[in-house]
């Protein structure tokens, strides 16, 4: 089965809120006939874009191939939390590629999300962007472990912009009776995913990006010069990007094997008006330290946009309102019988260590992937180091790609199966409470 198709409708976004809220952007024509480029890069989303308007503004001559619409993958419906760091922790980071590294990926993932503030900024993006991310747990052992995390990112990289929570604090954020304190990030912040890649798609076409939506790559032939065969027509070109992430399919099986697809759901409630005071009582946005885990945050017009619920099948659930729905309940009981307006789901690529999985796939193609649900300042990030790499500069994408990666047991066959047992003892566990 087809990804790219399995839960959508041809060149049309989901019916979220994040759609019934976008900025219009018109349609860009399908590719037809043969044309040749700089550069090729397949994948609309926040790799693909950043590495287009990078790449144009330094005067590349750039065509990107997007299968839908800009913005129609992961990059147009997630959760809009742009997380302090690598999806890894630092302590993890350390042990994987010590010390020398894991400082620089720490500074990579600073980088990243400053990147994001500032291209919203220079292209004066509209897109809601507020700082503030908690991190919450559900008892004293997880708040003990925050707490520290929180200490060695202070302590370790001179992180100013985070503060513990104890168990009052994190309730005057958050008065829900699930949670017992964390931390709170306000050099993080959240932003409207869609409205965000809408703007780098538009800064890039303004910067000189030949767009194609509705034009999916079917085929790649290797070279000194790279052929893509679309359906009605080809693309030559010196370099390739690849910017696929969740919906790559088999298009290149060295990344199918390391960059797994898996979905995760969100639903937008009814705007709860002065209720929202019981869910948030600041402009936040909430992670919490669940394995399935819980995010959320409130929409401009006064919603619970909550993330959660996973499912490691190619197909969406049937009912996804009553999937999200579960562990919403859970955190704020007395939502039980709110209006769910909207309910969607997104394919993600995550990766054995959930760190990006950034290659180099023949001298002159480049793919990246994989952020394991920390996309969005991580997929702006490495679409520029994929630019700055193909100028020359390549230190960043050498750092990044240099994370040791796994392939998932079975390869790209089997591995679905097996991450479905793995998955669903951690997300037993969740619901035990271990
Ligand atoms: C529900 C959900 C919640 C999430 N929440 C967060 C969050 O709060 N914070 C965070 O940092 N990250 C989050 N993520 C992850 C984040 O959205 C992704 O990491 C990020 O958007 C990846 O961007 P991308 O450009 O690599 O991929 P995508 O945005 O998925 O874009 C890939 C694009 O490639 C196109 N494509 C694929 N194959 C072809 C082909 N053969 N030809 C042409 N086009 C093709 C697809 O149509 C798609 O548009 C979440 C993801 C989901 C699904």
């Amino acid at each position: 089965m087809n990804l790219l198709y399995a839960n959508d409708h041809r060149a049309e976004y989901p019916g979220s809120w994040y759609a019934a809220t976008a900025h219009p952007f018109d349609r860009f024509p399908a590719l037809e006939g043969n044309v040749t480029a700089d550069v090729c890069i397949v994948g609309g989303g926040y790799t693909g874009l950043s590495a287009a308007l990078h790449l144009a503004e330094a005067g590349f001559d750039v065509v990107l191939l997007e299968a839908h619409r800009v913005g129609f993958g992961a990059s147009g419906r997630n959760g809009g939390q742009l997380g302090s760091a690598q999806r890894l922790d630092q302590e993890d980071l350390e042990r994987l590629v010590g010390d020398g590294d894991a400082a620089r990926l720490w500074d990579l993932a600073e980088d990243a999300k400053a990147l994001v503030k500032s291209l919203i900024s220079k292209h004066q993006i509209d897109c809601d962007l507020k700082p503030g991310i908690a991190v919450l747990g559900f008892n004293k052992a997880e708040r003990d472990e925050l707490h520290s995390h929180a200490a060695h990112l202070s302590n370790r990289y001179s992180y100013d912009r985070i503060k513990p929570l104890d168990a009052e604090a994190g309730h005057s954020l958050c008065p829900s009776p699930a949670y017992a304190g964390g931390y709170l990030d306000t050099g993080a912040a959240h932003l409207h995913p869609l409205n965000y890649a809408l703007g780098l798609a538009r800064a890039a076409v303004s910067a000189g990006l030949r767009l194609h939506e509705s034009t999916e790559v079917l085929e790649i032939d290797e070279g000194a010069r790279v052929t893509l065969r679309t359906d009605k027509g080809q693309v030559t070109a010196d370099h390739v990007i690849l910017a696929c992430n969740g919906y790559l399919g088999d298009l290149n099986r060295q990344v199918a094997s390391r960059v797994m697809p898996i979905n995760n759901f969100i639903a937008a409630t009814e705007p709860l008006g002065a209720e929202v005071q019981r869910v948030l009582t600041q402009d936040i946005a909430v992670a919490d330290t669940k394995f399935v885990v819980n995010y959320f945050r409130l929409s401009a017009d006064g919603r619970l946009l909550f993330g959660g619920g996973e499912s490691y099948g190619y197909q969406f659930p049937q009912d996804i309102a009553a999937k999200v729905c579960k562990p919403m309940v859970g955190i704020f009981p007395h939502l039980r019988d709110v209006r769910i307006d909207y309910a969607w789901g997104g394919t993600l690529g995550i990766t054995m260590r959930r760190m990006p999985y950034l290659a180099r796939l023949a001298p002159n193609i480049l793919s990246a992937s994989g952020y394991s649900g920390h996309g969005v300042g991580t997929a702006t990030h490495a679409g520029q180091l994929m630019a700055l790499a193909i100028q020359g500069q390549a230190e960043g994408f050498d750092t990044m790609a240099r994370v040791p990666s796994l392939p998932f047991p079975g390869g790209p066959a089997l591995r679905s199966p097996l991450l479905v047992l793995a998955m669903t003892w951690y997300a037993l566990r969740d619901r035990l409470g271990f």
